[in-house]
C-alpha cells in the first residue's frame, strides 16, 4: 500500500539534530526525524549504523551529545527515562526471573504509586491485550520465548505510555514465531494507536510492519519513506542492496538513459550526467528468463541480454538461476512449477527486464 502524500496527523516524537559522539566515534550524526501521532516507524540499518544509540537517546538511557528530543511538544532531552512517558521493550525481554508474570507487569505501576485497587485491573487488561490472561501466576522461565516477549510488551504498555520504543524485540525468536509476532505487535500497535519507534536490522520486519522506514548508514539517516518508496525508489545503492536483494553491475553513462556496462548497453529511465560512473541494480524477481535465446523481441522499454546459466538453486517456492552475462553474473528468480524443468546449468538463456526496473546509483558501496 502507498501511504497518502499528505498525512494530517501531528508530529508526536521529534528528534532534532540529534547526535552522539564517543570520543572520535560519531555514532549518530545530526539526525532529524519526526514521528507522527500513532505512526509506526522503523529505524533500519546494518550493525553499527547507530540505530540502537538513537533509540537509547530517545529513551534517556544514554545522554545526547547534541540536539533535542521532543515528545508531544515537551522537550525531554534532559529528563530521566521514567519522566519521558515512554514504554520500552528490549531484545532480551529483561524480565525479573524471581517474579511472576503478573508481578513483572505490575512493577511499573507500583513504582508509579498507582493505587493497589487499580493495579490488578490494569495488569489483567495488559495481559489480555497480549493474549496471556491465563499466565499471570507463572514465572518467566515457564514461558516460551514468544510468551516472554509478550510479557515484556505488556509490561511496557501497562503504564499507558505515549510512545512505545522497541529495540530488536523479535531477534531472539525463531523464524516462524517471529512472523506471528510481527502481525501481533502491529495489531496491538494499531488498536492502541500508540506512536512507535522500532529498531531492527531485519528488512522484512521493517517492510511488513511499519508505516515508514528510516534507513540509517554510518550514523546518518539516509532515507525516510514508506516501505514501497524504500523498496521501489531507494536513493542509494546501499539501500537497494540492504532492503531486498539486488543484482549489481557497474557502468558509465553514455547518454541520457543509456549506460555502458563493459560491452553491454543497458537502458534506464533516469540517469545522471554523461560520463558519470554508476552502479546499476536490478531485483532478481523482476527479471524474466527465456530458455531459448531469440524468443524475446527487442523492445525499447526493456533490457535484453544473452547469458549462460552457471548455477541453478531450487528453494522450494522459487528457482534461482545464476546467469553469466559477461561483465558479471546476474541472479534471476522464477516461481517454481510442478513438472519438468525447462532450464538447466550450462544452457544459454535470455534475460529481459523493464527499463523502469533498472535502478541507477552514484554510490558504489
Ligand atoms: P547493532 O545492530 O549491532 O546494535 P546499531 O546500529 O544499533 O548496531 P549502535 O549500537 O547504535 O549501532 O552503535 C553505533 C556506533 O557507535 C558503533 O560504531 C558502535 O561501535 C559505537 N558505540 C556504541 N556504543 C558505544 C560506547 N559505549 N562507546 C563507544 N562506542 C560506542
Amino acid at each position: 500500500t502507498i501511504a497518502p502524500a499528505h498525512d494530517p496527523r501531528p508530529d508526536h516524537l521529534v528528534l532534532e539534530g540529534l547526535e552522539k559522539r564517543y570520543d572520535k566515534v560519531v555514532a549518530v550524526a545530526a539526525l532529524d526525524l519526526a514521528v507522527r501521532q500513532g505512526e509506526f516507524i522503523a529505524l533500519l540499518g546494518p550493525s553499527g549504523c547507530g540505530k540502537t544509540t538513537t533509540l537509547r537517546m530517545t529513551a534517556g538511557l544514554v545522554p545526547a551529545s547534541a540536539g533535542r528530543i521532543v515528545i508531544g511538544g515537551r522537550d525531554v532531552t534532559h529528563l530521566p527515562p521514567y519522566r519521558r512517558d515512554i514504554g520500552l521493550v528490549f531484545q532480551n525481554y529483561a524480565l525479573f526471573p524471581h517474579m511472576t508474570v503478573a508481578e513483572n507487569v505490575a512493577f511499573g505501576l507500583e513504582m508509579r504509586k498507582v493505587p493497589k485497587a487499580d493495579i490488578g485491573k490494569r495488569v489483567a487488561e495488559a495481559l489480555a491485550l497480549v493474549r496471556l490472561a491465563q499466565y499471570g501466576e507463572r514465572r518467566p522461565r515457564e514461558l516460551s520465548g514468544g510468551q516472554q516477549q509478550r510479557v515484556a510488551l505488556a509490561r511496557a504498555l501497562v503504564i499507558r505510555p505515549s510512545i512505545l520504543l522497541l529495540d530488536e524485540p523479535l531477534s531472539n525468536l525463531d523464524a516462524k514465531l517471529r512472523e506471528e509476532m510481527r502481525t501481533e505487535i502491529r495489531e496491538i500497535q494499531r488498536r492502541l494507536g500508540i506512536t512507535t519507534l522500532f529498531v531492527t536490522h531485519d528488512q522484512v520486519e521493517a517492510l511488513s510492519m511499519c508505516d515508514r522506514i528510516a534507513v540509517m548508514q554510518a550514523g546518518e539517516l539516509v532515507q525516510l519513506g514508506t516501505p514501497f518508496e524504500i523498496y521501489e525508489r531507494p536513493r542509494r545503492a546501499f539501500i537497494a542492496d540492504f532492503v531486498g536483494r539486488s543484482n549489481k553491475l557497474d557502468g558509465i553513462v553514455r547518454e541520457a538513459g543509456v549506460i555502458e556496462v563493459g560491452p553491454l548497453t543497458l537502458r534506464a529511465t533516469e540517469t545522471p550526467a554523461r560520463g558519470t560512473e554508476v552502479r546499476i541494480s536490478v531485483r532478481p524477481h523482476r527479471i524474466h528468463i527465456h530458455p531459448h535465446p531469440g524468443s524475446a523481441r527487442p523492445h525499447a522499454r526493456t533490457n535484453l541480454l544473452v547469458g549462460r546459466v552457471v548455477r541453478t538453486t531450487y528453494v522450494g517456492d522459487v528457482f534461482q538461476y545464476d546467469v553469466d552475462v559477461g561483465p558479471g553474473v546476474m541472479q534471476v528468480e522464477k516461481p517454481t512449477a510442478a513438472g519438468p524443468q525447462p532450464i538447466s546449468r550450462g544452457d544459454e538463456v535470455e534475460l529481459e527486464w523493464s527499463v523502469v526496473d533498472t535502478l541507477v546509483f552514484e554510490d558504489r558501496p
